[in-house]
């Protein structure tokens, strides 16, 4: 990967519908210069304000991962968040006139070509690169993650597992290259278990699931569609442990760092992704503090 800054060339703009609200939702993504890092500017709401997608705006993981400052709120931003990891943008303003980031195809592969299709512009400053010390275990009763540091690169693996129900255990690991990420990770679709899509009825969520943005698990380990129950077809045979990686990718870019370290995870979700991308902020900042 670059050692430098990286921003988009050119404006690009991608309208789609939220998963979860079902509004239709406009995107607009800018060039910013080096240092301003990565903005949601909500373009709805008088002032236009502001909100950093940086770990300490984290406002809610359930299912979906929101920021918030100053009351003022961005939901379901992991898959581009991941997308922005995957070619390595640190700097990008992302106007949205919504509360929600549109789904896309459930995946990160829209808004990579939308922004790899910009072309990608290096910056003078270099970037905030961290590598990781010290070994960072969180865990939430079967689910964990451990940090461990390693100096090549970042190095993700992920143990898919529902106690023997839905699926065959999956797992798979990946060094994060851009090229990496492109063709193995960015086309893996969202999923949720049959189970879920009742609890979304009861609380009025995924109105803007359709049959091409996400995937249902279903209890004898079939993958269909959500809304016609008929078989899906997978990008990749195990895309859901994929997924996950997605999820951790976009999650882990909080951080707003390029970390080397090597991540293990099992059956971790944006909760404990988060609370992992705090800690390591948090160790960034403690030798920062001490270097200065
Ligand atoms: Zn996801």
């Amino acid at each position: 990967m670059d050692t430098h800054q990286r921003t988009i060339s050119r404006i690009v703009e991608y309208s789609g519908i939220g998963l979860f609200t079902g509004e239709e939702v406009k995107l607009r993504f800018k060039p910013s210069p080096a240092g301003t890092g990565i903005i949601f500017v909500r373009t709805d709401i008088e002032g236009h304000p502001r909100v950093p997608a940086n770990i300490e705006m984290l406002y809610d993981t359930r299912r979906l991962v929101t920021l918030e400052k100053n009351g003022v709120g961005v939901k379901s931003v992991e898959h581009v968040m991941a997308a922005l990891a995957g070619i390595g943008i640190d700097n990008i303003e992302i106007e949205v006139n919504s509360s929600e980031v549109p789904a896309g195809d459930g995946s990160s592969l829209l808004f990579l070509q939308l922004l790899k299709g910009t072309g990608i512009k290096t910056l003078a400053e270099p970037k905030n690169t961290f590598y990781l010390q010290e070994e960072i275990r969180v865990s939430n009763g079967d689910a964990s993650m451990v940090a461990l540091p390693y100096d090549k690169g970042l190095s993700l693996s992920y143990i898919l597992d529902f106690n023997g129900s839905f699926l065959n255990r999956q797992c798979f690991e990946i060094e994060m290259t851009e090229n990496n990420f492109r063709a193995q990770i960015a086309p893996a679709r969202t999923f949720g278990l049959y189970t879920v899509i009742e609890e979304y009825k009861k609380l009025g969520l995924g109105k803007g699931v359709t049959d091409d943005n996400s995937l249902i698990l279903q209890e004898d380990g079939t993958v269909t569609k959500p809304l016609s129950m008929t078989p899906a077809e997978l990008r990749f045979p195990n895309e859901c442990v994929r997924h996950k990686i997605l999820d951790m990718i976009g999650d882990l870019y909080l951080t707003n760092l390029t970390l080397h370290a090597r991540i293990v995870a099992t059956k971790s979700g944006h909760y404990l992704n988060t609370r992992l991308a705090e800690k390591i902020f948090e160790c960034f900042k403690n030798k920062t503090h001490k270097q200065a």
